[in-house]
């Protein structure tokens, strides 16, 4: 298997440069674009297995950019958000970010989501699975939970939270 390729979307350059310098210690190949528009220009030719991306770019912003990748491709995606962003958390995950990191963030967490988030995206696809208990259903892969039907809306920590209360029923 090739080595993965990281695209690293970041106008703050000691910010790109720490989570490079991480990303290849860990073995994987990265490229930077430090604005909207040639992120989205090195995405078209470099091909990246996944995108790490910056929701505040100069020229285009992180959501444009990722409105654009899902228009052409699923790519995953992992924002990198400020902390109290929680309306672009919302809406970059509806979007279809696969993750989000609020900044300042610790780089070795950001390389363990990038392992977690390519671990899943590479997985073959499984028709979807759904968690049930009781009256709550979750669909990991979807990352959408239902209540009676009701679909109910989350954020990523609670629904990870809920999964996992729904995974492990009957356990402290
Ligand atoms: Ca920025």
């Amino acid at each position: 298997m090739n080595t993965p390729l990281i695209l690293v979307v970041e106008d703050e350059a000691h910010i790109a440069e720490v989570l490079e310098a991480y990303l290849r210690r860990d073995g994987y190949r990265t490229e930077r674009a430090a604005d909207g528009k040639s992120a989205l220009r090195l995405a078209g030719h470099a091909r990246p297995d996944l995108v790490l991306l910056d929701v505040h770019l100069p020229q285009l912003d992180g959501l444009e950019v990722l409105k654009t990748l899902r228009s052409s491709g699923n790519t995953p995606v992992i924002l990198l958000t400020a902390r109290g962003e929680d309306l672009d958390k919302m809406l970059g995950l509806r979007l279809g970010a696969d993750d989000y990191v609020v900044k300042p963030f610790n780089p070795n967490e950001v390389v363990a989501r990038v392992g977690a988030v390519l671990r899943r995206s590479s997985a073959t696809p499984q028709p979807t699975e759904r968690l049930k208990a009781g009256p709550l259903e979750v669909d990991p892969v979807a990352m959408v939970a239902w209540i009676a039907e009701t679909r109910l809306e989350l954020t990523l920590t609670e629904f990870r939270l809920l999964e996992h209360l729904v995974r492990y029923p009957n356990r402290t």
